[in-house]
């Protein structure tokens, strides 16, 4: 029987749209199959509290989009409005200190004192490479390494520095030790743990390459960009109708899923080959998050100024309290002391609250699976460096773990990165294999943040499945050109 159409996307997250833009781009045509009644999976923004007031519902701050190969070919700094906060990143200290990541790497190193030069020397090396690094560390594994191994070494010689304790050593303020240590504590795991301490790198040297913005009207413009330029391309989009089971699906000769392993099993387990199969029954989960959105009668009172102008604050205090709280995340205790992330988008987004209101996004990290509602930690921790806070509070929503899940069934237990950022998992994700989007059934790809390079909003993971899918089905090698779609 013929195909009813050239390829089918399960999956209207990040990843699933830029894979559906990829195969547009390059000619196909392609219908996208959504369970939620809204497209946008973790970049969706909605109405949460009160009348006037709108929130991220899951991701809110996007340097790993501005910086993605994928979205600069789409070109979506030109499809959407970004507004970038004059500091990207505060992180306060008790007695009213705080340390603070600016866009400019010297502002950054004057505001960190006797660490200015430590930090020059960790960070200006990768802020060099920058290009080179984010392509390589945006890319499936191995793939590119030959060609920049100089930015990869120093990157690879800067995690080893801070790996576990070695924060401690390299730095000799609070100050630089909490800023880098709570980057890293994003990926809601061990300190200690190889991976972890790139995420925090990565993160840190996008704060000096392209600030930490955040979209005008919320994270649902990036998606909505997205899923217009598909509609105008001629791609259908049907929201409200989940995919029970692959069978259910139209003929494609390719069939892209943005979804997790646990699901691809649930919906094709029977006809997988049993090592894959076993593969991703090993797929090793990350932890859940707990989020508390608020409405807010007037910004939050932090007593450190630095807090007061940021996009993001960390929440979490010294890094040996950050450690603590990513080694109970990960043993299944819920931190007494959590490390919180919160952002603030109504200082520099007029869209989100009424004149002279704000909002408030908060989570954190909990055990996979959690159902504890942990918001009266996560406003003690931020009343402790923003005294005053519980006084502007008008309304707040709390999701824990187990919500998410519901909410989006590929957040497997509250997982929003897709899996655990172990280094098996980094180099190989779901399973070992050279190309990390391809199954045992020739038409069937996965596309999410289950694939390399993992979580985040960037798209790199449906961007790089398409492009597998369109060597592997269609024959066609060259990149499409993303620019035109929707134009
Ligand atoms: C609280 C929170 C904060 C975050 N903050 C940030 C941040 O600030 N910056 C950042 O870059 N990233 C952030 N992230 C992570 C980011 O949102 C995810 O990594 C990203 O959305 C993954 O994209 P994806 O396309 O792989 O999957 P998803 O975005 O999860 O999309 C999967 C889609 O598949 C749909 N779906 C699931 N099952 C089915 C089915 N059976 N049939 C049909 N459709 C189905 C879902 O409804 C969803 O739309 C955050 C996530 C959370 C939860």
């Amino acid at each position: 029987m013929p195909a009813e159409l050239d390829a089918v996307v399960v999956g209207s997250g990040p990843n699933g749209l830029a894979a559906a833009v990829t195969l547009a781009a390059a000619g196909l045509s392609v219908r996208v199959y959504e369970g939620a009644d809204d497209v946008g999976g973790g970049c969706r923004t909605s109405p949460l509290t009160l009348p006037g007031f709108v929130h991220d519902v899951c991701s809110a701050v996007h340097p790993l989009a501005v910086a993605s190969p994928f979205f600069q070919a789409f070109q979506l700094t030109e499809r959407i409005e970004l507004r970038v906060p004059d500091v990207a990143l505060a992180h306060p200290l008790d007695g009213g200190r705080a340390a603070a990541l600016h866009q400019s790497l010297d502002e950054t190193i004057a505001g960190l004192g006797a660490d200015g030069a430590a930090y020059r020397r960790l960070i200006g090396p990768l802020v060099h490479a920058a290009p080179d690094l984010v392509r390589v560390l945006l890319s499936p594994p191995l793939r590119t390494l030959p060609r920049d191994v100089p930015g990869v070494a120093a990157m690879a010689a800067a995690s080893l520095l801070l790996n576990g304790r070695g924060v401690a050593r390299t730095f000799r303020t609070d100050e630089a030790r909490a800023l880098v240590t709570g980057s890293a504590a994003h990926a809601l795991q061990p300190l200690r743990w190889l991976a972890t301490p790139p995420f925090g790198l990565l993160l840190t040297l996008l704060g000096h390459v392209t600030g930490w913005p955040m979209p005008r009207g919320g994270s649902r413009a990036i998606t909505d960009a997205m899923a217009d330029a598909l509609r105008k391309h001629g791609v259908e989009i049907r929201t409200g109708d989940p995919v029970r089971d692959l069978r259910e699906l139209p003929r494609a000769r390719a069939v892209m899923l943005d979804l997790a392993p646990e699901q691809l099993l649930a919906m094709a387990g029977h006809a997988l080959s049993a090592p894959y199969a076993a593969a991703l029954r090993h797929h090793r989960p990350g932890g859940g998050v707990c989020k508390v959105d608020f409405a807010l009668s007037e910004p939050v009172p932090w007593a450190a100024e630095a807090c007061r102008r940021a996009g993001t604050v960390h929440v979490g205090g010294t890094w040996d309290e950050i450690g603590t709280a990513m080694d109970d995340v990960t043993a299944g205790r819920h931190p007494d002391r959590p490390f919180v992330l919160t952002a603030q988008p109504s200082l520099v987004d007029e869209t989100r609250a009424p004149a002279g209101r704000h909002v408030l996004w908060t989570y954190a990290g909990v055990p996979n699976g959690s159902d504890v509602d942990v918001s009266d930690r996560i406003e003690a921790q931020i009343e402790r460096f923003a005294p005053g806070f519980r006084d502007v509070v008008l309304d707040r929503r709390v999701r824990t773990a187990k919500d998410y899940e519901r909410y989006n069934p590929a957040y497997v237990g509250g997982d929003y990165a897709g899996g655990a950022a172990t280094v098996r998992q980094l180099l190989f994700r779901p399973a070992v294999q050279w190309d990390p989007y391809v199954t045992p059934l020739p038409s069937v790809f996965l596309c999410s943040s289950s694939t390399s390079p993992g979580g985040g909003v960037h798209g790199m993971c449906g961007y790089q499945a398409a492009r597998s899918a369109l060597r592997r089905r269609f024959g066609v090698r060259e990149a499409p050109d993303l620019a035109a779609v929707g134009r």
